[in-house]
This record gives structure tokens, sequence and C-alpha cells, in this order.
């Protein structure tokens, strides 16, 4: 399932080839991922979709989740779960997660994929934590022209306009089989 696996941003097919389907968009010459979930080519109807994972669940205290970013603030981040444990689910539940205490100039973006361990259920609210070094960002853009970076050691370089910043990476970042880790 990993190869099928898109990521927002992510080109899934040429504009020429395909119409942009469910949870895509078209920027003028490719069909781009919305969301997180499995490419959908539909040769017959030429539409390209991602199929967005579906299973209500809340996520356990120790649970590992994985998630996109839904909002950033001074000393937390939202998250917007999309897997818990390696497993999909569409309940869209989101959780939060302390960024003060971290020291990099920008922990996560808003639409990176972070995973994350949930920490605790506190007054509906449901916590977690990024501190563990597989946790982190997983995937992320250029924050100045949102294009493709890659990892220089603890920082991230930008391959189009070579800008460098800084995200709590995971250890798994730029691992495409990470969906299977926790399985
Ligand atoms: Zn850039």
């Amino acid at each position: 399932m990993s190869e099928a696996l898109a990521f927002p941003g992510e080109k899934i097919a040429s504009i020429e080839e395909f119409e942009a389907g469910d949870n895509t968009f078209d920027d003028g010459d490719m069909v781009r991922a919305s969301t997180v979930g499995e490419k959908n080519l539909d040769k017959t109807t030429r539409i390209a979709s991602i199929k967005h994972p579906k299973m209500l669940s809340i996520p356990k205290v120790g649970d590992i989740i994985i998630g996109s970013v839904a909002a950033v603030m001074s000393s937390m981040i939202a998250v917007s779960i999309d897997y818990i444990n390696g497993k999909p689910t569409t309940s869209k539940v989101e959780c939060v997660c302390a960024t003060r205490h971290i020291r990099k100039k920008n922990v996560a973006l808003l639409n990176d994929i972070v995973t994350l361990k949930i920490l605790n259920h506190l007054n509906g609210t449901i916590h977690a934590a990024m501190d563990e070094p597989s946790l982190g960002v997983l995937f992320t853009k250029c924050r100045k022209c949102g294009g493709s970076v890659v990892q220089m050691r603890d920082a991230i370089k930008c391959t189009e306009c070579s800008w460098i910043d800084e995200r709590k990476l995971s250890t798994n970042y730029g691992n495409s089989e990470f969906i299977h880790l926790r399985e």
C-alpha cells in the first residue's frame, strides 16, 4: 500500500492524462493530492483521485498517530489524525502537541505530516508529544516557495530556492515505509 500512498501536494498524474477527482486539485500542469490517502488512477474515466481511509476510532494513551498539522500556534500545534498505530482513520479527530520547549525555528508547518505519541486525554482534548527521536515531522515543504526539501543533518534545505530551515524531524523523515512500522 505504501507505494500507492500520496501526501498533500504530491503529483499524482499529469492533467493531459487525468482529470482531478476527489481529494485532489489541478495546479494547471499536474493533478496533486490534497490529503493523505491511496492513489486511484481510473484509466476508464481518466479521473485521478485519492481514497481517504475510512474507519472511526479514537487513539488511546501510548498510541502512535500520523496526521496533518491543522493549526500552528505559538506554544502548540493541532493535528488532524489520519493513522492510529499504522491503521487508517477518517474520524478526523484532532490532538494537540506542545511545542514551546522544542528549540527549532519552525517545529512544524501547517499541512506538514507528523507522527506523535498520545500522552493523555484531558477535558476532552487529546494531548500528544513529539519529543522522542522517531516522533516529529515526516513530510514538509519549503516555507518560502512550497518546493520539496531535503534533510541536511538537523536542518532542511529547499531543492528549488535553497532556503534552509528547521523542523522537529522524525528519524523516519524521508522513509516512505513509515506507515508499516507500527503494524
Ligand atoms: Zn523553496
